[in-house]
């Protein structure tokens, strides 16, 4: 067959070509006016006070960390299930991930485990929206609130402006989701959203960390400290610079380099100004999946990925189908059998502790049995605003045909 249908190419218009296009020939190319109206816009649209953009979301979930000081000697929690960035940056601060599993039969971390991690070490915890399915943050700020006495904040440092570990998202996947109503990006102490090439909005590479005020803390000063640690700690960016025509500048702390271009911000404002109708457009298709496979014979060997529910609104990142009774291997094969025909599909995820590394550090996987379960026959199946209805009647042709024969 000579079908050929990719897992999640972005959705690039005539629009964002000519924002950047105009960026190009503006004279300014990198962090500039294009950045400061796309955090404006950001922070409008996740009704949230400062939002700050940086070249991805690794760097922005580090800064968080950073601001407050998290290293030797602390933990963070976070779920085994998710992309190696959101525990690797906990190591690049010299603190510990302490992994906690997720709920049985769910792909997002269990409130009621992360409770039981808490020790007087922890500092932040970490939830992934996996798919762009938010987590149950209820349930987890009233994990952090029943644990608070143990909180023991490092003296002189931001840890002391708040009474409890922080609540760090990675919504990587979840832009445009609601909880209860509230759009992700205001309901976390701070949001991390990516805008790398895969994500529902993107700028090739990029993210973004949405925060209002935080226990003592005056968003506007965590603003400043994420930008100064995100350039090389200069007090002043070098837009303002060659806009007051001045060449002098202050050199605060030992900051990084995570600043994003004014090219990227230009592609990212297009796409956020598209995003309602991108969001729609993945709804509808995520529903027709669900549609065409409950309709199919084969149905009760599916495990149908989790739906909308009263209190949450997914983004529609993902559509991760499962197999019911299928081992590791089975999918595997299935997975080489549906490429040949010209299926690109994706594994979310393969769970950290499987990883050689966090192996090496000394994780395994049967500490994380649910987190084993959810992965072992999980299929993520092609899901992008570009794609078709045919497409979908496509996939599930080639789906279906190869798993009669599996
Ligand atoms: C993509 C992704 C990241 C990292 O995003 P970057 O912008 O590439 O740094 C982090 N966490 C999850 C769950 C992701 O899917």
């Amino acid at each position: 067959m000579s079908t050929k249908i990719p897992f999640a190419p972005p959705d690039i218009t005539q629009k964002e070509i000519d924002a950047v296009v105009k960026v190009l020939k503006s004279g300014w190319i990198t962090t500039g006016p294009e950045t400061k109206h796309f955090e404006l816009e950001l922070a409008t649209y996740c009704h949230n006070d400062k939002a700050i953009c940086l070249n991805s979301a690794t760097a922005g979930l580090e800064l968080v960390l950073r601001i407050f000081d998290i290293g030797e000697g602390d933990e963070v929690i976070t779920t085994p299930y998710t992309f190696a960035a959101t525990a690797n940056i906990i190591l690049h601060v010299g603190a510990k991930p302490v992994f906690v599993d997720v709920k049985p039969g769910e792909f997002n971390i269990d409130p009621v485990m992360i409770a039981d991690a808490i020790t007087p070490r922890t500092k932040a915890i970490i939830p992934v929206d996996f798919g762009g399915f938010p987590v149950d943050y209820d349930e987890i700020y009233q994990a952090i609130d029943n644990k608070k006495n143990l909180y023991q904040p490092s003296k002189n440092t931001w840890q002391t402006k708040i009474d409890r570990p922080l609540l760090l998202a990675d919504s990587a996947h979840s832009l445009g989701a609601t909880y209860k109503n509230k759009p992700i990006g205001s309901v976390a102490d701070f949001t991390v959203f990516s805008f790398h090439a895969v994500k529902n909005l993107t700028t090739a590479e990029g993210g973004a960390v949405l925060f209002g005020d935080v226990g003592d803390l005056k968003s506007q000063k965590i603003y400043k400290q994420l930008s100064l640690l995100s350039l090389h700690g200069q007090s002043k960016d070098a837009y303002s610079n060659y806009e007051a025509g001045s060449c002098y500048y202050s050199i605060e702390l030992a900051g990084y380099k995570y600043n994003i271009t004014d090219i990227a911000s230009a592609m990212g404002r297009v796409q956020l100004s598209r995003y309602k109708d991108i969001l729609q457009k993945r709804k509808t298709l995520y529903n027709e999946y669900i549609r065409i496979f409950h309709d199919n014979p084969l149905h009760s060997r599916l495990i149908i990925p989790p739906f909308d529910s009263p209190d949450k609104q997914g983004s529609h990142h993902l559509f991760p189908l499962r197999i019911d009774g299928f081992s590791e291997t089975d999918r595997n094969k299935l997975i080489e059998v549906l490429a040949t025909h010209g299926l690109a599909t994706n594994i979310h995820y393969i769970p950290l502790p499987m990883q050689p590394f966090y192996k090496r550090l000394g994780y395994h996987i049967n500490y994380y049995p649910e987190a084993f379960a959810m992965y072992c026959n999980e299929i993520s199946l092609p899901l992008y605003s570009k794609l078709t209805m045919a497409d979908i009647n496509t996939v599930q042709e080639i789906f279906i045909k190869a798993l009669k024969k599996a």
